[in-house]
Order: structure tokens, then sequence, then C-alpha cells
């Protein structure tokens, strides 16, 4: 055991499969929860996810843990409305997919003694909500921490040896890094898949109907993207706005090129262009973050 007792706050898609993980490896004593609506809270009883409070004070009362599973928007709130509850040396950490704008938003409330170490999982799926959750989410999955400086090396030890119990591999970087790196591989093709969502949609010569009959795998993959939460999506865009406005930046200019090689029929800078980018997707698979069966192991349905 780890933690004599964990605090999830949010009962979402990752704070219910960190229960689950917890569980299922005897992380913890005890797992308490607290969500803000009374439906989620009923929901989270309903399939005996943990032990359900009606405040957040009771939740992380006596809480050697508490995770701030919440859209990255509403950590700060959260935060100061948890201060005056938690015990003297516990940690306090978060799953945000964001992590300088947390950091802004929650240390100034974290009081003296309680160490915050901020975190993100590099895990999840399109789907929200406490009945979301599987024990397995984080296996083989990377769990970022961005530790302040001066964190302290046994509170830090401590929450890794968890994240690992849960299943995840962990590293450490500094939150800027974070926020570029994520940038890159989440944020920015999240927008992409969002707007090409958006464009099928407005296409009004091409009918509903066939875009969801003829459906193909590119456009397919891009629509489970684009079905992920609304609220958590565009609290990340309002918080990693400087790195995803870069990366955007170079993602219009590449397009450009691109757009530019086919109106000139430049073939040798398309296959060139796609041969450096098949090595990528090959990188990803030897990393074991994918599989390398056709469809990405779905089959056809
Ligand atoms: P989720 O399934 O949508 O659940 C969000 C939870 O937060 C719900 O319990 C909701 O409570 C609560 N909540 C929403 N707005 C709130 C507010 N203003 N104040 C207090 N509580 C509020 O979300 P999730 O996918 O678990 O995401 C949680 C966090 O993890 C986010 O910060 C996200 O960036 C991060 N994250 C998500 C993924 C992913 O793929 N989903 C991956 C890595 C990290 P009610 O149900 O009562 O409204």
């Amino acid at each position: 055991m780890i933690y004599d007792r964990v605090a999830l706050i949010g009962l979402g898609l990752i704070a219910s499969s960190m229960a689950h993980a917890i569980k299922a490896a005897g992380l913890a004593g005890e797992v308490t929860g607290f969500a803000r609506s009374a439906e989620t809270r009923a929901t989270a009883r309903e399939i005996d996810l943990c032990r359900v409070c009606d405040t957040v004070a009771e939740a992380v009362a006596g809480a050697d843990l508490i995770v701030l599973a919440v859209p990255v928007g509403a950590m700060g709130d959260l935060a100061a409305e948890i201060a005056p509850h938690l015990k003297p040396g516990a940690t306090v950490t978060d799953v945000g997919s964001v992590k300088q704008a947390v950091i802004e938003a929650v240390a100034p409330h974290i009081p003296e003694g309680v160490h915050f170490i901020p975190g993100h999982p590099l895990a999840g799926t399109e789907h929200s909500g406490p009945r979301s959750g599987f024990a397995s989410l984080f296996r083989n999955r990377w769990w970022l921490l961005t530790p302040p400086e001066g964190c302290d090396p046994a509170a830090l030890r401590r929450l890794e040896d968890l994240c690992r119990g849960m299943g995840a591999n962990v590293d450490t970087m500094d939150a800027p890094h974070h926020d570029l790196v994520l940038a890159v591989t989440s944020h920015t093709p999240h927008l992409i898949a969002y707007t090409m969502v958006g464009v099928a949609d407005d296409l009004r010569r091409v009918t509903d109907s066939e875009v969801i009959r003829y459906s193909a795998a590119g456009f397919r993959d891009f629509t489970r993207i684009a079905a992920s939460d609304p609220t958590m999506w565009r609290d990340i865009f309002l918080t990693n706005k400087a790195a995803t406005l870069d990366i955007l930046g170079r993602f219009t200019e590449e397009l450009f090129a691109l757009q530019r090689a086919i109106r000139l029929g430049d073939g040798e800078h398309l296959h060139e262009y796609f041969t450096r980018t098949r090595a990528i997707r090959r990188g990803i698979i030897d990393a074991g973050q994918d599989t390398s069966a056709p469809d990405f192991g779905r089959g056809e349905k």
C-alpha cells in the first residue's frame, strides 16, 4: 500500500480509471471521491467506485494524496476550496492536460507543509464520466510529472510509485517543456481533427449520410478524436495558447508547402515527405505506444 487515503476530486474518465486501478493493485487503504453534481456522485455510488462524499471538504479530510481531476479551467477554484481542509504533509497532484496554467492557478492556494506535484497521464479515450473508467487505462502509458524546484524527494517517489503501480511509465520534465511536447503530440492534432470534421460537416455537396456511410479510415479516426469532451478541449486551448499557436503556425506553413507541391505536381516532394512521416509511425509502434495491426487493431466493422 502506498497511501492510506487517496481523494479523487472530479469523478470522470481519469479519476474513475484511477479508482479502479488503485483498488485492483491495492495501492491505497481507502479511496474517497467527490464530483460537483449530485448526478455524477449518484452514478459513482451506484457502481461502487469509491467512498463518495457529498462535500469536497469531507473527501479531502485526512487524505495523504489529493488528485484534482477536473477540467483545467476549474483547477484554481477547486484548489482554493480544498486548501483549508488539507492535512499537513499531504500531497496534491492533478491530471490536467496543460501544466503551466494549472501551476499558476493552483500553486498559490497550496498551504505551507503540503506538497504540490503536478502531473499528466498520457492516456485517455473520447468517453467521459464515472462509467467510462477502467483499470488498465494507464498500462504502458506515460505519466508525466512536473515537480517544482525544491520538491520533496520522498513525496515525489511516493507519487511515482503510485503511477507505476497503476501500470504507467513515469517521466519528469519542466512544465513549459511539457506544454510544448503536448501541443505537438496531442493538442494541435486534436484541433486539426476538429477542423476536418467541421469541414466535412460544412461541405453541403457531400451529404451527411455519405460522410458517415463512406467514412474511410482517415476521417473515421478524426471523428473519434473530435468526439472528445468539449469542455476539456476548450480549456486546453484557452490555457496552452502560446505553444498551440506556435505549432499551428508551423503546421500552416507545412500545409501550404504541400498544397504548393500538389498544385505544381511535385511528386518528389510529396513522396519524400510521406516517407519521412512513415518512419515516425514506425517509431511509435517500436516504442510500444500503438499496435502495428492494420486499422489500429480495430478490425473491419
Ligand atoms: P470528465 O470525464 O469529463 O470528468 C470531469 C469531472 O470534473 C466530472 O466529475 C465533473 O463533474 C467535474 N467538473 C467539471 N467541471 C467542473 C467544475 N467547473 N468544477 C468542479 N468540477 C467540475 O473528464 P476527464 O476526461 O476525466 O478529465 C479530467 C482532467 O484530466 C482534465 O483536466 C483533462 O484535461 C485531464 N486529462 C484527460 C484525458 C482524456 O483523454 N480524457 C487524458 C489526460 C488528462 P460533474 O460530472 O459533476 O459535472
